[in-house]
C-alpha cells in the first residue's frame, strides 16, 4: 500500500499528510498545478502537475476517465451511460463521489467494471469455467496473477479507445467541415434563438456581408420589411423537427434583393434539436427568366389581340373621318366642333397605330428627313400632356440643322418615350430642356429634365425589357427606343443625378447628300 503526499486544504504551512492510495477514489485537476484529491471522507489538495502523478497513479490502480478526471476503478459502483457519469464508492460505506466520463467510450467502462467484478468474484470463488466469453479475462488474470496488471490493461485500452474515438471524431468533423466549406450553396447554422452561429464562404459571397457581420446580424435585417414573421414560422417548425422548404426575398449588403430558395433543417445534438441549418440557393436569375418568359408570352398574346382589334378599328375610323370631313364642308357655323372631332379621330388612329407597332414590327421606311420638324411635331404631340402635368418643354435648336436618314415614325416614337419618362419623373412639374446640335458627323439630341433622377446602380439596367419602377409602367419604352436607335446606327445614353434630374442623349448620323 502506497501513500500519497498531500497538503491539506491547500494551506502552504499545513503539514504534509500521507494517505493510502486505496483511500483515494478520484483525482481531479483543480487549477494549474493543483489537484483535488477525493477520498470518500475528505477532500485534500495536492500541488503537483497531473503528468508527474499519472504514471504513479496508473500503477496504483487508477483509470483515466479523461485528462482531468482520474478515478479508481476499483470503487466504481455505477455508470450512467446516458449522462456519462460514474459513481464511486466503497462497499459498505455511505459516501459517494461522482466523476464525468463523457470522453471515454461507454462500452469500455462497462467492460472494465465487468472485468473487475468477475476478477474479484474469481478471487473468492475461483475462475469461472466453461464460459468462453471469459476466456480472455481468465488469460489476463492467469498471466498476471495480479489485479494491477488487469488495471493497466484496462487503462491502456481506455487510452487506445479514446484516441481512436477522437481520431474518428476529427475525421468525421473534417468530412462535415468540407461539406460545409465547399458547398456552392449558402449554408449557415442558427441557434435555437435564431441567431447566426456559423456561415460558409458561399454565404459570404452570395450576401456580400463578411462572416463577422453576419454573425452579429438579426435575421430580420436581411429580409424585406414585414417579412420576418414568415421566416420565423418556418424556423419554429424546423425547431420542432420538420424540415422546411420555401422561397423568400433576401436583401444583400449592396441593398439589392435576391430571391432565395431556403431549406431549414433541424440540427440534432444528443437526441434533441438545438438549432437549425439553413441552406440557401440564389434563384433570382431563374425567377427573372421565368417571369420574362411569362411576360413576353403575355405580351405576344396581347400583341396579337391588339393587332386584330387595331385593324378592325382603323377601317371604321377611316369612314368616320371621311364623313366628318364631308359634313364639315356642308354645315356652316360648327367648324370648331368638327375640328375637335377630327383631331380626336386622329388621336384614336395614332393610339391604335402604336398598338400595331408593339404587336408586330412594321416595315421600316428609311427616308431623309428634316431633323427640326420631326422634333417639333413630337413636342407638339406631347405638349398637351406636359401642360396638364405642369411641365414646360423648352427647345433650343441651332438651326439650320442637317437632315437624318431615318424612319420618321420610329424616331418620333423614341422621342415620345423619352419625353414621357421625363414628364413622369416630375410629378410636381418642372422644365424639360431639349438641345439639338451637330457634332462630329452626328446630330445630337439632349433631353434634360429636373426629375427624381435614377440611382447610379440602376442605370445599367435601363433598357432591359420589363425593367420599370412605375406602378403602371411597362418597362418597354427604353428597350424599344434603344433598339430603334441601334437600327439607325445611332447611340443612346443616359446620365442622371439622384434628386436633380436626368439627361438622355440620342445621337443619329447625319444623312450623306445623294451623289
Ligand atoms: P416605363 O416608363 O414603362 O417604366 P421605360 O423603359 O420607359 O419603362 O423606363 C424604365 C425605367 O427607367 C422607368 O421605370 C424609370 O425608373 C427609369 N427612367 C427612365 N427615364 C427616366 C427619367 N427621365 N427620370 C427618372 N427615371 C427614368
Ligand atoms: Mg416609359
Amino acid at each position: 500500500m502506497r501513500k500519497i503526499p498531500v497538503t491539506r486544504d491547500g494551506r502552504k504551512d499545513s503539514e504534509i499528510l500521507l494517505i493510502s492510495s486505496s483511500d483515494v477514489v478520484k483525482v481531479e485537476s483543480f487549477r494549474e498545478n493543483q489537484l483535488l484529491i477525493h477520498t470518500l471522507d475528505e477532500v485534500y489538495y495536492f500541488s503537483a502537475t497531473l503528468d508527474s502523478l499519472e504514471e504513479w497513479l496508473y500503477e496504483d490502480g487508477f483509470r483515466l476517465i479523461d485528462r482531468t478526471n482520474i478515478v479508481n476503478m476499483n470503487y466504481v459502483v455505477n455508470y450512467d451511460s446516458n449522462s456519462g457519469v460514474v459513481t464511486l464508492g466503497v462497499p459498505g460505506r455511505k459516501r459517494r463521489k461522482q466523476a464525468s466520463a463523457a470522453r471515454i467510450h461507454r462500452d469500455h467502462i462497462i467492460n472494465v467494471m465487468e472485468m473487475l467484478r468477475i476478477a474479484s468474484a474469481a478471487k473468492k470463488e475461483g475462475y469461472p469455467e466453461n464460459d468462453p466469453s471469459h476466456d480472455q479475462l481468465r488469460k489476463l488474470i492467469e498471466e498476471s496473477q495480479d489485479d494491477p496488471y488487469l488495471r493497466s490493461y484496462s487503462m491502456i485500452h481506455a487510452v487506445y479507445e479514446r484516441n481512436r474515438a477522437e481520431k474518428r471524431l476529427v475525421e468525421s468533423e473534417q468530412r462535415y467541415k468540407s461539406l460545409f466549406e465547399n458547398n456552392p450553396d449558402a449554408v449557415c447554422s442558427l441557434d435555437a434563438g435564431g441567431r447566426i452561429i456559423t456561415v460558409n464562404p458561399a454565404m459570404v459571397k452570395i450576401t456580400g456581408y463578411a462572416a463577422e457581420e453576419l454573425t452579429h446580424k438579426p435575421i430580420a435585417d436581411l429580409l424585406l420589411p414585414g417579412e420576418s414573421t414568415r421566416w420565423e414560422k418556418h424556423f419554429a417548425l424546423a425547431l420542432e423537427g420538420q424540415t422546411q422548404y420555401f422561397e423568400q426575398t433576401f436583401i444583400r449588403k449592396d441593398g439589392l434583393a435576391s430571391i432565395m430558395s431556403f431549406i431549414h433543417v433541424p440540427i440534432y445534438v444528443d437526441g434533441g434539436i438545438n438549432g437549425v441549418y439553413v441552406i440557401a440557393k440564389d434563384i433570382t436569375e431563374r425567377k427573372r427568366s421565368d417571369e420574362l418568359l411569362i411576360k413576353s408570352e403575355k405580351l405576344s398574346v396581347v400583341g396579337q389581340l391588339a393587332a386584330g382589334v387595331a385593324h378592325e378599328i382603323r377601317n371604321p375610323l377611316t369612314s368616320l373621318k371621311g364623313f366628318v370631313q364631308l359634313l364639315k364642308s356642308k354645315v356652316n357655323d360648327y367648324d370648331h366642333y368638327f375640328d375637335i372631332m377630327l383631331s380626336e379621330l386622329d388621336r384614336i388612329n395614332f393610339i391604335v397605330s402604336e398598338f400595331l407597332v408593339i404587336a408586330k414590327p412594321q416595315a421600316v421606311k428609311f427616308q431623309v428627313k428634316d431633323t427640326a420638324s420631326i422634333l417639333l411635331s413630337t413636342v407638339a404631340l406631347v405638349n398637351t400632356q406636359a401642360i396638364m402635368q405642369n411641365v414646360e418643354i423648352t427647345t433650343r435648336l441651332n438651326e439650320p440643322l442637317p437632315s437624318v436618314l431615318c424612319d420618321e415614325n420610329q424616331i418620333k416614337q423614341v422621342f415620345i418615350n423619352v419625353l414621357n419618362n421625363s414628364i413622369e419623373a416630375m410629378p410636381d412639374g418642372g422644365v424639360i430642356v431639349i438641345e439639338v446640335f451637330a457634332k462630329n458627323g452626328n446630330i445630337v439630341f439632349l433631353f434634360t429634365d429636373q426629375g427624381v433622377g435614377i440611382p447610379e446602380e440602376r442605370i445599367p439596367r435601363l433598357g432591359e425589357p420589363f425593367y420599370t419602377t412605375k406602378e403602371k409602367g411597362t418597362g418597354l419604352g427604353l428597350m424599344v427606343s434603344y433598339k430603334i436607335i441601334e437600327n439607325h446606327h445611332g447611340r443612346m445614353s443616359i446620365t442622371s443625378e439622384l434628386g436633380r434630374g436626368t439627361t438622355v442623349e440620342v445621337s443619329l448620323p447625319i444623312a450623306q447628300p445623294e451623289p
